[in-house]
């Protein structure tokens, strides 16, 4: 056998630790479910139960999910492959080629998102701390790993997020892996003490490598007390659902500042949006923008304070620099601070804001508006919106926009 077709099968024998990882339960599924073995698992997209079942526990074996039921993304006629590359492909939404490719690439052969990280984080806080670390870092990301994500959030994470606009079961699966709540937990500091926290916890990064925690208090936001008191790191500021620049559907890339933000684009119809964490923290979002194969329009949608526009005027140019991309500003419109401000005070408006955004971004793809054409009419809203006339004339813009559209359809 070639090393290309070893290295093929061997990946395919990840599959049960990928499966496991992402935690893709239904109810007291997970405890039924080993790696080595096998057993009952949700389709990543649809939720219908499939089943995958070990034949043998040598990794030669290239383990199939057919085996038991199927919906129409797995199994019989599937939309995707019953091995690791088409779960993977489904769990991370992108082709199936694409993940192919990535996996390929891997150097370490271990199921994405389990040993490679385990390794990952023992390497970073060695690098961090020396030899002589005391483990919290595994300890406290451990704790992380442990919390139920999905549908398993415990319903005091889902009425937190409901208190600021966001409805987690209409959130895709993906998305949903990504959110949490940690109901109150001690962790510990390098220095060994112990400290406690609880609040909404957003896993960052590619393979889930790194943690936001939004502070909570027995139901409420913990408010800002000069400091970001609000906000508790776990690893390295990696990007909130960076997974959604590899998108090809042609839909713009919404750019915010935290993930609050993105998942309420999300909720306000945005398809892809995903969150630096910090204003000025942009290396790993470009990084991932660079490696984008399509042409793509990005939208800032940075706050509007000092920090939120320096960060965007210097993302601004860092996107300019990288081929395909065409970066434009978001109107956020009125005395809104951010996005997630905008759904709580008019989620229609949100939602029209965001359908004009898609709008200049497929006209422009499709060539019927120049970059500069898109700059005038967000400068028109802005206009607008200082003059607190923002709402009606965004509908106005929205049916121009349409009203082109549909001409142009009419002389094709
Ligand atoms: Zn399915």
């Amino acid at each position: 056998m070639d090393q290309q077709e070893e290295k093929k099968r061997a990946l395919k024998g990840t599959l049960g630790s990928f499966i496991a990882a992402n935690r893709l339960f239904g109810k007291g599924e997970e405890r039924y479910f080993s790696p080595e073995r096998g057993g009952t698992f949700r389709c990543p997209i649809c939720g219908r139960k499939l089943g995958l079942f070990v034949k043998s526990d040598g990794y030669s074996d290239p383990w199939g999910i057919n085996s038991f039921g199927h919906c129409p993304h797995f199994g019989h006629g599937g939309e995707y492959s019953s091995d690791i590359f088409g779960m993977y492909a489904a769990v991370y939404g992108i082709s199936e080629k694409d993940a192919f490719s990535r996996l390929m690439k891997e150097e370490e052969l271990t199921a994405p998102g389990t040993r490679r990280r385990q390794m990952q984080i023992a390497e970073r806080e060695r690098q961090e701390y020396g030899a002589a670390a005391n483990g919290f870092i595994r300890k406290n990301m451990e704790k992380l790993d442990s919390l139920g994500y999905g549908k398993r959030m415990l319903p005091e994470g889902k009425a937190l997020l409901e208190k600021r606009g966001i409805h987690i079961d209409s959130m895709s699966q993906r998305l949903r892996g990504l959110v949490s709540y940690m109901p109150e937990t001690e962790f510990l500091s390098k220095s060994g003490s112990a400290y406690k926290a609880e609040g909404i916890v957003f896993r960052l990064g590619q393979d889930g490598s790194s943690f936001q925690i939004r502070k909570t208090h027995g139901g409420s936001y913990v408010s800002k007390d000069g400091s970001d008191f609000r906000f508790i790191s776990m690893g390295p500021a990696d990007c909130f659902n960076a997974e959604c620049i590899a998108d090809a559907s042609g839909a713009p890339i919404f750019i915010t500042e935290g993930p609050f933000d993105a998942l309420s684009v999300i909720e306000a119809g945005g398809r892809n949006a995903v969150a630096v964490i910090g204003a000025g923290n942009h290396s790993r979002l470009i990084e991932a923008m660079r490696k984008r194969e399509r042409p793509a329009v990005a939208f800032i949608c940075f706050d509007p304070d000092e920090a939120g526009k320096n960060g965007a005027a210097k993302l601004y140019k860092e996107l300019m620099a990288i081929d395909g991309i065409t970066p434009l500003p978001f109107p956020l419109g009125g005395s809104c601070h951010d996005f997630n401000d905008l759904i709580m005070a008019d989620r229609n408006s949100a939602e029209e804001r965001i359908a004009l955004a898609s709008g200049i971004a497929s006209s422009i793809s499709a060539g019927y508006l120049s970059k500069r054409g898109a700059f005038r009419l967000i400068k028109a809203l802005r206009t607008a919106d200082a003059e607190g006339k923002g709402a009606e004339r965004c509908s106005e813009m929205l049916s121009w926009l349409r009203g082109e559209w549909r001409k142009r359809k009419k002389h094709a």
